[in-house]
């Protein structure tokens, strides 16, 4: 069974003045062990997609199943082990690092909001995380800012991972980046998805990213799923 599939998803953006379909209709299976790649031009719908999965948006219709638990409408409670197991890298690593904590109370804080209760357990994971990001081990006692856009990105990797998730949505993780670290992290990120039998939601606007770190390879346009194929199948210029 796969990981993860979306059958048929719709998510609509409301406000008084008008309505955004966004997501229309996508229909997906990510199988353990893939990187499914998910590329398109800015505005086709890539983030509400991953927010949709995220259970950060509601779907409007439509059903989301992960390993084989249909979590459409799960509640709160159910989508706690879901939120563990399930993490996201950002473009902008800010996004899950909060730069008023140092690099070691923010992968601590998320070890101790997700149950980890020894302190002890939780310096070791921390440690193991840094060196596993290619970051040197005394990077725990400074702040987010205090390091490089490849470095920080590394942090938000470590954030993620952390919580040993099985998939991970990879939102433009390297658009921000120069293009000689986009490689770096493009590598760290195949090689970290080995070492802990991770699965990737690859998502960029890049096709040539896309196909360099995807095995199979989904176009998106105007809110829906145009084309699929392996990764060096797909021609089409996003
Ligand atoms: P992408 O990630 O591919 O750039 P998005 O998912 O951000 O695309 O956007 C898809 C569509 O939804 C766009 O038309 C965008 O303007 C619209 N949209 C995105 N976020 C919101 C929001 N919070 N409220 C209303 N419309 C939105
Ligand atoms: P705070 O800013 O209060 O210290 P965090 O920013 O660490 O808290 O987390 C806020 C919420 O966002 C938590 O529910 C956390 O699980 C979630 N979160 C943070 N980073 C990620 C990520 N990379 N992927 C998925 N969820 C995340």
């Amino acid at each position: 069974a796969p990981l993860l599939s979306l059958i048929d998803v719709h998510t609509h953006y409301r406000s008084n003045t008008r309505q955004v379909h966004a997501v229309q209709g996508v229909s997906l299976s990510l199988a353990r062990g893939e990187t499914l790649g998910l590329v398109g031009e800015s505005g086709c719908g890539k983030s509400t997609l991953s927010r949709t999965i995220m259970r950060l948006v509601d779907t409007s219709s439509g059903k989301l199943v992960f390993d084989g638990e249909d979590i459409t409408h799960a509640g709160t409670r159910q989508l706690r082990p879901y939120r563990r197991r399930v993490q996201m890298i950002f473009q902008d690593p800010y996004s899950s690092l909060n730069p008023r904590q140092t690099v070691g109370q923010i992968l601590d804080n998320a070890l101790v909001i997700h149950g980890v209760d020894s302190r002890r357990a939780r310096m070791e994971r921390v440690t193991r995380i840094i060196d596993a990001v290619g970051l040197p081990t005394r990077s725990v006692e400074r702040h987010p800012h205090a390091f490089s856009g490849g470095q920080r990105q590394r942090i938000a990797i470590a954030r993620a991972l952390i919580l040993q998730p099985e998939l991970v949505i990879c939102d433009e993780p390297v658009s921000a980046l120069d293009v000689s670290i986009q490689a770096q992290i493009l590598n760290l990120l195949a090689d970290l998805k080995a070492e802990f039998s991770l699965s990737y939601l690859f998502i960029s606007h890049d096709l040539a990213v896309v196909q360099y770190i995807a095995d199979r390879v989904m176009v998106m346009q105007a809110g829906k799923i145009v084309e699929t194929g392996d990764h060096t199948s797909i021609w089409t210029t996003p």
